[in-house]
């Protein structure tokens, strides 16, 4: 999303300009979850990870979402949203993907699933793409960097040791719907099924170059240096992949395309497990 157009809507969302206000920006927009996580048997919120930026305090939202049993190890995923602090639409869809699991649970049947919807809590307050530091969280991972936000979602990484690694981003120079896929080798055959079923909602970005990188039916398999990922080395290795919403359409359908490409990235994966447990 462009600066001008993110600023204008953060700018008409804000009663004030005040830090209080602006810290309530984010308290609101996870009101829906934190009042399901109240009375929910699945939900749990997390307001532990805490960290400081320009003097202020913040907390990095989490969420656990536990189905219902499945096989003898739940399968743990992580999924990321507001990495970017302007691309609130995967931040709005992970909302609706949460009441979609908790309307019906057993989506979820075999998951721990740990949800993160504001990634980058300073740069979606601000409306900016990049962290309050003004540096882009996406770039900074696995190198050492200094900013708390990366050292905490790292020791999420590090301590969850994900099997499957979803991230959501907004991509305001494309007119399509696609996907990055990193890691291990099925990660492919998830996002090929994951893309059909968004297509549902939205075109599909078929370009043979996006974002400068070379692309198949949507698919790209390179990516740029210190984005959101798993521990270098980490064995097994996991799923990893990256869903970009073009930032055009109707609000109503990015969130579709996007649940609709959650949904089916787990019911996939589900059935990989079952078939080869080592995976
Ligand atoms: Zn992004």
């Amino acid at each position: 999303m462009n600066a001008i157009s993110s600023r204008v809507e953060s700018n008409s969302n804000r009663v004030t300009t005040g830090l209080d206000q602006r810290r309530g920006s984010i308290a609101e927009v996870l009101a829906p979850l934190d009042a399901i996580a109240a009375s929910s048997t699945n939900l749990v919120a997390n307001y532990g990870a805490r960290f400081q930026a320009d003097g202020q305090s913040y907390v990095l939202p989490r969420y656990l979402f536990v189905g219902p049993r499945g096989g003898d190890t739940p399968i743990r995923l992580g999924i990321f949203a507001g990495i970017h602090g302007d691309e609130p639409e995967g931040v709005h869809a992970m909302i609706q993907f949460i009441k979609l699991l908790e309307a019906k649970p057993e989506l979820a049947t075999g998951y721990y699933i740990s949800f993160y919807p504001i990634s980058n809590p300073t740069g979606f307050e601000d409306g900016t793409r990049h962290l309050r530091s003004g540096k882009d969280l996406n770039r900074l991972f696995w190198q050492n960097a200094t900013e708390p936000e990366v050292q905490l979602l790292e020791a999420e990484l590090r301590s969850w040791s994900f099997q499957g690694i979803i991230a959501l981003h907004t991509d305001d120079t494309s007119d399509g719907f696609y996907g990055f896929v990193r890691g291990a080798t099925l990660t492919k055959h998830l996002i090929r099924p994951a893309l059909e079923a968004a297509e549902k909602f939205l075109p599909r970005d078929g370009r043979p170059v996006i974002d400068g990188f070379n692309a198949r039916n949507g698919v790209i398999r390179d990516c740029y240096e210190g984005v959101l990922s798993a521990p270098p080395k980490s064995r097994p290795c996991p799923f990893e992949i990256i869903l970009e919403t073009p930032s055009a359409p109707p609000e109503y359908l990015k969130q579709c395309a996007f649940v609709a490409a959650l949904q089916t990235i787990l019911l996939e994966y589900n059935k990989f497990i079952a078939y080869a447990p080592n995976l």
